[in-house]
């Protein structure tokens, strides 16, 4: 489980962060994300969506408040080894430019000390799960369309496999078409791995689509915590 526990984040230099009642990014948030787990956090632009997700891997550093995995302390952990525990989605697939599909995904196990053959073939199988042509996996990023790309990105974060997954907006930036396959794809590949995730969307249907639980944050708080997503639609 994921928990934070009244954290706020205040961006130095920021309008207002030195004086009482100034607004901050993410302000006083307490929130807990399952194990094994889809969470959403919904809400408008500006709201802190981004800002919560990375002091999770610590990009970002809270402000005050403290952020646990499991019942540690992120902040008393070694970066790189909390990090080899949580991958990381964003919208535009991030991928390196000048590798192979197969050469992406196999990146950070190769780093992590997985021998070549095991790390290939974990890819490879990777690249089929997430609804790849196995024939794409000598290709470049710029030779796929934007939806194989963000199938690259969630192959590649899930190839160290780590037991949390941080996904922002991952698949935002493709058609609604698209979208849709990939949001089918991503929770039967969920319904199988079982991964703690934190899913943040501006999309409010996307959020109840995968939201095991939704957290809809406004500017300045969280508004309401919900244990069933349905619940968004019958208020
Ligand atoms: P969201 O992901 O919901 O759009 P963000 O977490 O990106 O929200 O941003 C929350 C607030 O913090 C916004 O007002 C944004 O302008 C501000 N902010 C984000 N990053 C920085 C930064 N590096 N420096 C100063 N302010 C920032
Ligand atoms: P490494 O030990 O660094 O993984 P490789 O022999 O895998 O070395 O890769 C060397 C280069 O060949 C890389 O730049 C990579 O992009 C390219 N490459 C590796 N595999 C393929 C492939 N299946 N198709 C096309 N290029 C590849």
């Amino acid at each position: 489980m994921i928990r934070f526990e009244r954290v706020t984040k205040r961006y130095e230099g920021a309008p207002g962060s030195e004086g009482d009642g100034a607004t901050a990014a993410v302000d006083d948030l307490s929130l807990e994300a399952p194990t094994g787990k889809i969470t959403v956090l919904v809400g408008p632009s500006g709201c802190g969506k981004t800002t919560t997700l990375r002091m999770v891997n610590r990009m970002i550093t809270p402000t005050s408040g403290t952020i646990s995995i499991d019942g540690r302390d992120t902040a008393s952990l070694d970066v790189a080894e909390l990090r080899r525990g949580i991958g990381y989605v964003i919208q535009a697939a991030g991928l390196f430019p000048h590798r192979t599909v197969l050469d992406n995904v196999t990146t950070v196990p190769r780093l992590l000390g997985t021998d070549k053959k095991a790390a290939r073939a974990r890819a490879m199988e990777l690249i089929e799960r997430v609804g790849l042509d196995p024939a794409m996996a000598g290709r470049y990023p710029a030779q796929l369309s934007g939806g194989q790309q963000q199938r690259v990105g969630v192959a590649r974060a899930l190839a160290a496999d780590p037991p949390v997954m941080l996904m922002d907006e991952p698949f935002s930036a493709v058609d609604p078409v698209v979208r849709e396959q990939l949001q089918n794809e991503f929770l039967r590949l969920q319904s199988e791995l079982g991964k703690t995730i934190l899913f943040v969307t501006h999309d409010i249907d996307e959020a109840v689509k995968l939201g095991d639980q939704v957290a809809v944050l406004r500017v300045g708080g969280v508004l309401a915590q919900l244990d069933s997503p349905a619940k968004l639609l019958a208020d």
